[in-house]
């Protein structure tokens, strides 16, 4: 599966191939050679309940995902301090609450 052209136009070498099929095991189809899906899909969905890892897991994996361009107000604090997409509060606030950083919920906390 390739979304970018420039990778189908780089030369195989010994080290992409070895390299390849390994992380595909971990990541599934993401596109390896693409930066930005691959950043995307480093990224860890912790300090949010299970249903919302799930619906931002399911969001990276259809490329609905949009990474926030600048920080978001939390809730709680009132401080540009959100970095996540789709999230309500920040990290220090949710995890002193126990609460969801994305719904608010005190629900499963998948701890990081
Ligand atoms: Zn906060
Ligand atoms: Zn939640």
């Amino acid at each position: 599966m390739k979304c970018c052209l420039v990778s189908s136009l780089l030369p195989p070498s010994p080290l992409f191939l070895f390299h390849i099929p390994r992380l595909e095991v971990q990541l599934g189809n993401t596109c390896l050679t693409c930066p930005r899906s691959w950043k995307i899909n480093q990224k860890l969905h912790d300090g949010v309940c299970q249903r919302c890892k799930e619906v931002l897991e399911w969001r990276v994996k259809y490329n609905k995902y949009k990474p926030l361009s600048k920080p978001k107000k939390c809730v709680k604090c009132l401080q540009k301090t959100v970095k996540d997409s789709y999230h309500i509060m920040c990290r220090p606030c949710a995890s002193e609450l126990e609460v969801c950083a994305k719904c608010g919920k005190k629900e499963d906390i998948v701890i990081p």
